[in-house]
């Protein structure tokens, strides 16, 4: 390719206030097709976005430039899913444009905070593996990684959840609906995917050649989303695929006269992109997922295969310039992919694509849980994708062989391991496919790496131990500290400087203003005032009020049995007991805060829903327990939510049954906002346990060996029941109706499966610990600057799940790629250094 072109010039854009009011109003006019004097405040959040967008505009061609002349090895990201909220102040963060953007819209007549809340959230994900490739996505491009999102426009992305009568009502997210002024459509940019069809098989042996012939096929087009770095001005792109029909599927039919036929048969193939499945920590078999995720697989290996091409010849140096992460096993089918691409389109011998395969794929397993794995029936899979059936039956063969040949023959062992479940009906086991692809396995927080060994992948694990490590996760502190609690971002900045926003390590130095006089009253000071925010929200969209001196106990996370919210139910409803029964007694009042989404299918999950919101009407208007008791369930949790409850949290509730929460995210942005936590040895918890000191979390319940023996000694739950009067008093009431007066069987089936039907989760087995942990919380709140004093230490802790630090763990130990070194530095990078320089103190 012609690097001359990198000679082209642009013109620098001014960041002044005047030269912002000019750019708003042009781009309202020009751009948005408004005049100022009707426009609507949505008018003006596109108009004021395009503005920004062009300075990011800048440092992405500069970028990309650099990239191509320094042919750097580049990293693709791929994910089913980016949760990735809201764009706007999270631009105006990195481009450290905040103070002129609000400058100037205020002398244009628009109060810039009524405009964040009308952007939608880009709600491309379920929950914390959409949000961590989000978070990923922003470290790759603050610490210069060049890397590339890859996955799926959705039209509609995760669900809003509403609540109807106590109950999740599920309504679609059409979050396009305005437009979205961050994203370039790329109608040039686009490739054929295919489906179904049939395999011809042409030669013998290593001559023979395959073609995959009669499919039906689907268009996918890009969308270009740039993701600034902070204080760089590197950027990184996340491409999204959305499908579009196939010229000649339309003129097929028009020709047969059918235009309404060509009409459906356009929005048919158009469906893939459609929706995103709203199943987190389960897996939903059906064709069209499958569909899904070869349709962004293969665009997306389509796409990188072009990209190498356009610089290199031959596939030799493909492991030095190319790294393709696979985020869970959802885009694993990019391994027969790859495989289809040498092999068939480009004729590289079946040995050799595989060993340049094994270069380039890495993999992230996400979750130990059975009913998480993915497989798929060989049947479905065939008819869907022949082409790649059949790669994967050869490769399943050689891998065979192969340890055949170092371990002589194993029949048990092989029947194990296969990429073939052949026990009932044949299932193309995707994790195992991803294993043996990869050069390298982790796992997301220390305890889950180690499990991660020792279940699901033992065998592989013996066979290659030097693949398998851990990684374990982080969170943007951009979004989670600096965007999300402004107010205690500004507290920091005035001990430690604003370096914490790139050196989360930075946070140590709070260590050191704790008994700084004013410290910690001005920490709690900021808690309050976040607490407020946080009532003002719930007083606004449900009309209940909040007392902000109230310890707030928060739980916001996906509902599922594993995450326990009956278990903190369960302490709600004992403490609402004991309060009728004790009213006098010197009760810490709190709030017990709930959010979180059911998938739609899972009756438990909405019964558990269900359940709180009775809870909390009952309790809210007890008269009997007044500021002493408040239970909330906060509808339709979602990033944007999140940044409202987080900082607002006391108390961070991280209560998982220990060995099934893998990592854990919610927990990291809880301890770094300052709240406590209480929680389990499980995930990243036991990690947080490490950092922040046994004396400043409290720690409770089963540890993940004591749960394996009590499972193994024969669990019986109904004999805790019987044994611990209270837990059987709380659960019987539930049972009877206490909260369903109305229709008193209502909670019969959650009483069940605690007291009847085994406690999966060993929610009774942890029950007395934990109701003795929130003792202990009552009675350290009581003391506000012993609190105050621990949940800064938290703070102080937090430095190593910063997002960046695993990130850079990524980059270093898997992925082998170096940063991109951007050419002379122009007045934009000038003035964030000035200004980093100026704020840092140096
Ligand atoms: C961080 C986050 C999650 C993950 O929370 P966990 O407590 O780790 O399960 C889920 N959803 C949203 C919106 C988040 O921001």
């Amino acid at each position: 390719m012609d690097l001359t072109q990198f000679e082209h010039q642009y013109d620098h854009l001014a960041r002044d206030v005047a030269s912002f009011k000019r750019a708003i109003s042009n781009k309202l006019v020009y751009s948005v097709g408004k005049d100022p004097v009707s426009a609507r405040p949505e008018d003006w959040l596109h108009a004021v976005s395009y503005a920004v967008r062009d300075h990011l505009v800048e440092r992405w061609m500069k970028t990309t430039r650099a990239q191509y002349a320094q042919d750097v090895k580049r990293v693709y990201y791929l994910s089913m899913e980016f949760l990735i909220g809201r764009t706007f102040s999270n631009a105006l963060l990195a481009l450290e444009l905040m103070p002129t953007i609000r400058q100037a819209l205020g002398e244009l007549d628009v109060d810039v905070d009524k405009l964040f809340d009308l952007e939608p959230d880009a709600a491309l994900g379920n929950g914390g593996l959409g949000r961590l490739a989000a978070c990923f996505l922003d470290s790759m491009a603050t610490i210069g990684v060049p890397g590339f999102g890859y996955g799926i426009r959705y039209d509609y992305g995760m669900f809003r959840q509403t609540i109807v009568d106590g109950r999740q009502v599920e309504v679609p997210d059409y979050w396009l609906n305005q437009g979205n002024p961050w994203e370039f459509p790329r109608p040039e940019v686009h490739y054929r995917v295919r489906f179904g069809g049939y395999l011809e098989t042409t030669g013998q042996g290593v001559d023979s050649i395959v073609r995959w012939v009669g499919t039906d096929d689907v268009l996918a087009m890009a969308y270009d989303t740039i993701i600034p770095g902070y204080g760089t001005q590197a950027t990184n792109t996340l491409r999204l695929w959305s499908a579009k029909a196939t010229e000649e599927m339309n003129l097929k039919a028009f020709n047969q006269g059918n235009y309404f036929g060509a009409v459906e048969g356009k929005n048919h193939s158009e469906n893939v992109s459609r929706v995103l499945y709203p199943d987190d920590s389960t897996l939903s078999g059906r064709e069209l997922r499958l569909r899904q995720e070869y349709f962004f697989v293969s665009a997306s290996l389509q796409d990188l295969v072009h990209r190498y091409l356009r610089t290199h010849t031959g596939f030799e140096a493909l492991p030095d310039k190319v790294s393709i992460h696979l985020n869970d096993t959802h885009p694993v089918l990019a391994i027969p992919e790859l495989m289809r691409i040498l092999v068939d389109e480009h004729r590289v011998p079946w040995a050799q694509a595989w060993a340049l395969s094994q270069k380039v794929f890495s993999y992230t397993n996400h979750t130990l849980m059975h009913e998480a794995l993915e497989t798929w029936p060989v049947d479905l899979f065939g008819r869907v994708l022949p082409r790649h059936l059949r790669i994967i039956f050869d490769i399943n063969a050689d891998f065979l062989a192969a340890i055949t040949k170092k371990n002589g023959h194993q029949p048990e062992l092989m029947r194990r391991v296969s990429l073939i479940d052949e026990s009932g009906e044949r299932r193309v086991r995707m994790a195992y496919l991803a294993v043996v692809a990869s050069h390298s396995i982790n796992g997301v927080s220390a305890l889950h790496s180690e499990l991660m060994k020792e279940s699901i992948f033992a065998d592989f694990a013996r066979l290659w131990p030097e693949r398998f490590n851990n990684k374990t996760n982080g969170v943007t502190p951009r979004r989670w500290l600096a965007q999300a609690n402004p107010g205690l971002a500004a507290l920091i900045d005035q001990r430690v400087g604003r370096g914490w926003r790139r050196h989360l390590d930075d946070l140590e130095g709070l260590r050191h203003s704790l008994d700084l006089p004013g410290f910690l009253g001005a920490f709690r000071k900021v808690k309050r005032q976040n607490k407020e925010r946080l009532a003002r929200y719930v007083l606004k969209h449900m009309g209940v009020t909040l007392n902000p001196d109230a310890l707030f106990d928060v739980q916001v996370k996906r509902i599922h049995e594993y995450k326990r919210q009956l278990l903190n139910l369960l302490h709600v409803v004992s403490r609402y007991r004991a309060i009728l029964a004790n009213p006098d007694a010197q009760w810490v009042p709190r709030v017990v805060v709930f959010a979180g989404k059911a998938a739609s299918a899972y009756h438990m999950a909405k019964l558990v829903i269900k359940l709180i919101n009775d809870v909390a009407r009952t309790v809210n208007n007890d008269p009997r327990v007044g500021d002493r008791l408040k239970v909330v369930f906060i509808p339709n949790y979602s990033v944007s939510l999140a940044e409202i409850i987080i900082p607002a949290a006391d108390l961070s509730e991280q209560i998982s049954t220990a060995g099934t929460e893998a990592s854990g995210t919610g927990n990291m942005k809880f301890a770094l906002n300052g709240a406590l936590t209480i929680g389990t040895m499980d995930g990243a918890n036991v990690e947080i346990h490490q950092q922040v000191g046994a004396d400043n979390i409290f720690i409770f319940g089963n540890t993940t060996p004591e749960v394996a023996e009590i499972r193994a000694r024969g669990y019986q739950p109904r004999a805790l029941y019987e044994g611990n009067a209270e837990l059987k008093a709380t659960l019987d009431a539930i049972r009877d109706g206490l909260f369903s007066p109305d229709e008193p069987g209502r909670f019969q089936q959650i009483y069940d499966v605690l007291v009847n039907w085994g406690d999966h989760y060993l929610l009774l087995a942890d029950y007395a610990s934990y109701v003795a942990a929130q003792a202990d919380v009552d009675m350290l709140y009581r003391n506000p600057d012993a609190w105050a004093r621990k949940a800064v230490l938290n703070v102080a802790g937090m430095g190593v799940f910063s997002s960046d630090r695993t990130i850079a763990e990524y980059a270093d130990q898997i992925w082998h790629s170096r940063p991109v070194v951007l050419p002379l530095p122009h007045t934009v990078q000038l003035a964030v250094e000035a200004s980093a320089a100026v704020s840092s103190g140096s």
